[in-house]
């Protein structure tokens, strides 16, 4: 008798193959088979009319900090997902020396938007060595498998200390081949890949750039020669892709002779840049060898609200007035003082960050109930406002005000420099990308990708109004297979024999993607966005149930994953 029996469901494997109707066995955490009229199981599921897909593998997050005192790694859990890798782009905890861990959280804080006293207050550090780091993942169960990866900026921080985080030195001969006995020593360890950042995006709260943005050839190559002598690990990078810079990467990958995998996204200042690094993939895997990009469901969001880091009253005087005021006491102030609200909405803007955010208001958009992500220019806050004659600062504030202080505006910044999903639709369709970017655990208060599976299936299978679509057996492949097999996580993404039994079983029609909304649930009560999902009816991990109806079960089969895996 098998352990689980899924029953008559539309199964959709991962392989990209046509959905069947079949029943899917689970036994010891495996699954044991796939087809018609399997045997008896000691639980029976009856899947009839729900699609049944292998679980989602998010190769992009930032969990490096939650993951060690959350077990249930939300939001990626509430969507589906069943691993989780993190420790990209160049950013995380280890290694780390004791008492230098205030600048790793500088670090996170600055790039990644998460809070500093969340950090300090949340991550232990009771670890030195990346090694050490993982064995402390390891004596975690959790919802979800994790993985880390290997972050520059630590690496460099550790070897060369406070030099390590200024841009004006060079690492000597020594510590390069410091880094790289590192590297090979975390590889061999089960860190899945080694990340860089080279973007001016990046920056310390400090305001100093990420450490590894300056890092030079020989940098590069000295950690490429540890991942050799490792024979593993991905080379995963977040680049601005200016000149040279894909060639000192590849070059890197090259010697290394493991997987390149770039972020790419499209940016409104160089719209058009994204395509010719696509193109460099290509090329490099033409030569043979192996390359992909990382991208995106969907544009890259900045939420905007009263009680989100970011909105287009954030620099104003009277504003910054209210700083001391909780989020309650400023909005019922607000609520209360017709005079206040004027003064936010009339006086002119400074410069910086409000004259963008002014200069935005045509691709700014109110979220509604059900969040659109291709949202049309004639719902634009600058339209709104134009149509019923009022200023889109007014729009804007009355807007956030709407449900009691808790409405919602979307600023997308990224893919969305045309004003349509057109470009993603491309980027997602090519075959050297696999989808990445989410940055779930990352940007807490600004954005909320993590829910990009959702919108994945819902908006590219189901939802979109505005061009294409695409096949759900498309898209799960995408989420499931193309993301494991990245990684060499060859154990999972499929729902075959022998492949762990990592298994959604989804309402696709009933498939709703929430309102982004802000709790303070992190450590110290700090603030982040979340957003829920509904129709994920059940979730396993290892033949574990831990989601029923959109709920987390408190179930914790998930494990540390060390490294490529193969099926069994
Ligand atoms: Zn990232």
């Amino acid at each position: 008798m098998f352990d689980l029996v899924i029953r008559n469901g539309i199964v959709i494997d991962g392989t990209g193959a046509e959905r069947r109707i079949a029943d899917v066995a689970v036994q010891e955490g495996r699954i044991a088979a796939v087809g018609p009229k399997l045997g008896a199981g000691k639980r029976e599921i009856d899947a009839a009319g729900l699609v049944v897909a292998p679980g989602f593998v998010d190769i992009h997050t930032h969990y490096d900090g939650q993951a060690t005192w959350d077990p249930f790694v939300t939001p990626s859990s509430w969507h589906g997902v069943t691993t989780t890798v993190f420790g990209n782009c160049g950013v995380g905890f280890a290694p780390v020396r004791p008492g230098a861990s205030g600048y790793l959280i500088n670090l996170m804080e600055g790039v990644e938007d998460i809070p500093g006293t969340v950090l300090s207050e949340g991550v232990k550090f009771n670890w030195e060595s990346f090694p050490d780091y993982l064995d402390a993942l390891a004596s975690m169960d959790r919802a979800v498998d994790v993985a880390a990866q290997l972050p520059h900026g630590a690496l460099r921080f550790y070897v060369m200390g406070d030099r390590g985080a200024d841009h004006a030195e060079v690492p000597t001969e020594r510590e390069i081949e410091e880094m790289a006995k590192l590297t090979e020593e975390a590889l061999r360890a089960g860190a899945m890949g080694f990340t860089t950042s080279r973007t001016t995006k990046h920056k310390a709260r400090d305001g100093r750039f990420t450490p590894s943005l300056s890092a030079r050839e020989a940098e590069l190559l000295g950690i490429a020669q540890g991942m050799k002598r490792a024979g593993r690990g991905v080379l995963q990078v977040n680049s601005d892709f200016g000149p040279g810079e894909f060639e000192a990467l590849d070059a890197a990958a090259k010697l290394a002779g493991r997987p390149l995998s770039c972020l790419l996204v499209q940016v409104d200042a160089q719209p058009k840049l994204w395509r010719e690094t696509l193109d460099q993939i290509h090329g490099v895997r033409q030569a043979g060898r192996m390359a992909n990009a990382q991208v995106g469901s969907r544009p890259i969001g900045v939420i905007m609200g009263l009680e989100t880091t970011a909105h287009p009253f954030a620099a104003h005087p009277a504003w910054l007035e209210m700083r001391q005021l909780s989020p309650v006491e400023r909005y019922q102030r607000l609520a209360a003082d017709a005079d206040l609200r004027r003064r936010l909405v009339e006086t002119p803007s400074g410069g910086g960050p409000r004259a963008f955010m002014a200069e935005s208001f045509h691709k700014m958009f109110p979220i509604g109930e059900r969040p659109d992500y291709e949202p049309d220019a004639k719902n634009s806050i600058a339209a709104i406002a134009e149509r019923s004659g009022r200023t889109p600062q007014a729009v804007a504030l009355d807007e956030m005000m709407a449900r009691d202080g808790k409405g919602l505006l979307m600023l997308p910044f990224e893919n969305y420099a045309y004003g349509s999903l057109d470009v993603v639709h491309e980027m997602i369709t090519d075959p050297a990308t696999v989808l990445g970017v989410a940055d779930g655990g990352a940007h807490v208060g600004v954005i909320c990708d993590a829910s990009s599976p959702t919108s994945l299936l819902t908006l590219w299978g189901r939802d979109r109004t505005r061009g294409p679509k695409l096949g759900l057996e498309f898209l799960i492949a995408k989420q499931t297979r193309g993301t494991a097999e990245a990684y060499g996580l060859m154990d999972r993404g499929l729902l075959a024999p022998g492949h762990k039994a990592d298994i959604n079983v989804i309402d696709f029609d009933a498939l709703t993607l929430k309102r982004p909304e802000v709790v303070y649930d992190l450590p110290a009560g700090g603030r982040r966005l979340i957003q829920r999902a509904s129709g994920y009816r059940h979730t396993f991990n290892a033949g574990v149930e831990t989601m029923q109806n959109d709920e987390l079960t408190g179930e914790r089969p998930g494990r540390l994953v060390r490294g490529a895996q193969t099926a069994a």
